[in-house]
């Protein structure tokens, strides 16, 4: 069997078009969606995330700023910051880009943004009103890996779904939406003993652990719909001619894709999406705030 390939660049791709004429409509009433990134020093890996947020919101037509601190910035100009993009009624959705610079409360800055603009949804309000099924903005990644479920049409409700990995923005997240829309859920993390028992049982897989190709196809059941969320970079080899470094998921795609039933892609799978849902979470809050 060769699986299934979600698309996550298509799929995103079609829904910034939905969006585009959602955020046209706003803007035509006084209400452009406005996203802005607060991005603090020079991490190679956020300045690339920053950038793939703008094309994405120029493609939307949201209105899209980020704003650059020097890697020397404190805690208080941040707080300040956030401060002022909470009380700019232009600005609808606030993402402060992580990692930040070591000297910088990173838990102060992201708490200090307003509930109601805090489209990542990693506020502990937005996360306890997932918890108690009624999500206001569900975290990225997570709703992205929903979407594409829903896409393919694959069936939630009644089967079991194995996550591995248990992050506050990733894995719990994740394991709370598949819980809401009726899967059997099993949390396994790095603690979990004898985990090749527990990933064969799942009929919706999902590996968000930072580990490259670390899932293999014997420990996953036939026909099971493979979600790779992990990102890591993997040094090439020299010696085939292969490019100095690239990018793998969690998951060894070439041997999971002889098995599964359906796969995502890295990159390519779930990285799209993850804007995609950034750019949603950005269009509910100008929705809400469009009607106050
Ligand atoms: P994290 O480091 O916070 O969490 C990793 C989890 O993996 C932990 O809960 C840990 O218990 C588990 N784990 C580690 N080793 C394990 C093992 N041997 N067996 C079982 N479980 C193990 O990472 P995170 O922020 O949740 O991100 C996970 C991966 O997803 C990373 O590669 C990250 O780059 C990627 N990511 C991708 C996107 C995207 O848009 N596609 C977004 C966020 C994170």
């Amino acid at each position: 069997m060769t699986a299934k390939l979600i698309d996550g660049t298509a799929l995103a791709q079609r829904l910034r078009a939905q969006f585009r004429t959602r955020a046209e409509a706003l803007a035509a009433r006084g209400h452009r969606p406005g996203l802005t990134v607060v991005i603090a020093g020079d991490n190679p890996a956020s300045r690339v995330y920053v950038r793939n947020k703008i094309k994405a919101c120029a493609e939307a037509a949201f209105d899209s700023r980020h704003i650059e601190f020097p890697g020397d910035v404190s805690t208080a100009t941040l707080l300040e910051e956030i401060a002022r993009l909470n009380a700019d009624p232009a600005v609808h959705g606030i993402l402060v880009q992580l990692p930040l610079p070591p000297q910088v409360d990173s838990a102060l800055v992201t708490a200090a943004i307003a509930p109601h603009k805090d489209v990542d949804g990693f506020l502990p309000v937005n996360l306890g009103a997932l918890l108690i099924g009624h999500p206001e903005f569900a975290p990225c990644t997570p709703a992205g890996v929903m979407e594409m479920l829903r896409s393919e049409n694959i069936p939630i409700e009644g089967r079991h779904a194995v996550v591995i990995g248990r992050s506050n923005i990733v894995g719990k997240p994740m394991a709370l939406l598949l819980l809401q829309a009726g899967a059997t859920v099993t949390i396994c993390h790095s603690k979990t003993v004898d985990l090749p028992a527990q990933t064969r049982q799942a009929d919706i897989l999902v590996a968000a652990i930072g580990r490259a190709n670390f899932v293999r196809a014997e420990m996953v059941k036939p026909g099971a719909c493979v979600i790779d969320v992990g990102i890591n970079r993997i040094a090439g080899n020299e010696q085939t001619g292969e490019k100095a470094s690239k990018l793998a998921g969690d998951v060894d795609f070439a041997g999971v894709r002889e098995v599964a039933g359906w796969i995502t892609p890295v990159p390519g799978g779930v990285g799209p999406m993850t804007i995609a849902m950034l750019l949603a979470n950005t269009l509910k809050a100008t929705e809400k705030a469009s009607t106050q």
